[in-house]
Order: structure tokens, then sequence, then C-alpha cells
């Protein structure tokens, strides 16, 4: 699934359209709500009236019903807004190589857009995030250049020649723990934190005998933060969600509903 920010800059680009035109004359009012382009990246956690007002509006003029899955927001009583999101974009230059045998330009995917996706899952290589000529990198949202080319120098950045495979089990573990939360197909009511707090919370009492510090050894967080998520109903971040999913070997969907 594509990510938002990229499908708003496709739709400007193709519009021949400068940013702030577009967002004035097609997704005005939902818009003047933002107060910078950078903003944007933030769009499904921010607020959620602002996204499923902008969703509903890009659904009607692009016709388009999936609009929501391009966001988070299905997700956003359960996943904190914090750290949710990269500053700057990565990319898998396998993945570009192959989405260019079949559009005319690629895309970005939504899983790339997450703090935490540090593989690519379809090709086992760390995702990228320099430009591979000025070792740059590159915003969200900047409107200058397509995708896959550096917003700085303009070089393509889809260079494989230089990818490392990846031996860190973990992080391609992580990565396909959240890769399966953006495929998984939304439909109910959206999970809340209380049902998996409780069921995590159970988890721990029976495995370590409700001794946090042991569990968030085992999960590789740090003890502070798991006190804050299971003692003063801190939301957690997607990353640490992850890391308790794969521990449990279950899915978030398996552990929230
Ligand atoms: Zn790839
Ligand atoms: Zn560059």
């Amino acid at each position: 699934m594509e990510s938002l920010p990229n499908y708003l800059e496709r739709l400007t680009n193709a519009h021949c359209l400068s940013w702030p035109t577009f967002a004035s004359k097609l997704l005005y009012p939902e818009l003047r709500k933002v107060s910078s382009k950078q903003r944007l990246i933030n769009l499904n956690v921010t607020s959620h009236d602002f996204v499923s007002g902008l969703c509903a509006t890009l659904s009607q003029i692009s016709r388009r019903e999936d609009i929501e899955q391009m966001t988070m927001i299905y997700w956003c009583n359960i996943i904190s807004a914090k750290k949710l999101f990269r500053e700057f974009r990565a990319w898998c230059p396998l993945c570009i190589h192959d989405q260019l045998t079949k559009y005319p330009l690629p895309y970005e995917p939504l899983l790339w857009t997450l703090e935490g996706v540090r593989v690519c899952t379809i090709h086992n290589v760390k995702l990228e995030d320099h430009c591979p000529i000025c070792k740059k990198q590159t915003p969200y949202f900047h409107c200058k250049s397509p995708y896959a080319f550096c917003v700085n120098c303009n070089a393509f950045v889809g260079d494989s020649r230089n990818l490392i495979a990846v031996q860190n089990n973990n992080d391609l573990d992580l990565s396909n723990c959240i890769g399966r939360l953006i495929t998984y197909e939304k439909k109910g009511a959206q999970p809340n934190s209380t049902t998996f707090i409780e069921k995590v919370g159970r988890y721990i009492k029976k495995n370590y005998k409700s001794n946090l510090s042991e569990f968030s050894k085992a999960i590789r967080v740090p003890e502070r933060e798991v006190i804050n998520i299971f003692c003063e109903g801190q939301t957690p971040r997607l990353e640490t969600i992850a890391k308790i999913c794969t521990h449990m070997k279950k899915s978030l969907h398996q552990i929230a509903k």
C-alpha cells in the first residue's frame, strides 16, 4: 500500500500544480489546519478528525475508496504517535528497480515510512536513507522531484550496487511484524489499547512473574518505557508493540481483539 504523502505528491505533480495551489484549490479547507508541509507526514496521528476529513476529501476528488489504507489511522487508539514516522525517506533500491519494470514511476510503500522498519521484507536488505551521490537525506513532501530522486542533487537513488544483506534477524522480524499490520484487513471497530495491555499484562504475569524488568530485557526495550506502558497507561510506540508481538509470536490484532 502506497503512503499518503507519496500519493499527495503524485496528485500534485500529475495536476502540474504547486503544492500551495493544489492544497488551497482541491483540499481546502482540510489543509488549512496544517501549519507546514512537514507536518503532513504526521497527518494520520496529529488529529483523527483532520485525517478523516482529508481522506474523505481525497476519496471524493480521486474516487478511490482506499485512501485511509494509506495511513495508520486504523491503529490510532493503540499505537502512539511518538516516533511513528520517519523524518526522512527510506527505500529499497531493489524494490524501486522492480517497480520500474511495472510502473512509469516508482512509489513509496507506507511500510517504508514507519520507524522500526529498517529492512526490506521482500529482499532482506537494509533500507537506504541517504542519497548515493550527495549523501544527503530527503525529507517528506517536498514535491520538487519525483519519488526515488534525491531532492538535493536530483540523482536517482535506486542504485543497488552497494546493498548490505541483513544479518540481524531481529530487524527482519520487526519489519515483517509491522508489515502484517499494514496488510491486515481493517474491518470493524478499531482495536484499543485496554485489551492489549490486559492480555500482555497476563502474559507477563504468567511468564515473568510480573517482573517488568525481566520482560523489558527479553523484548529489548528500556525498562522505563515498559513501566510507563504497563503502570502509567502510556500508549506504546509502534516499534515496542512490534517487539512485544514478535516476542509473544502473535500479531497485534490477535492480542488486541
Ligand atoms: Zn526490496
Ligand atoms: Zn543527492
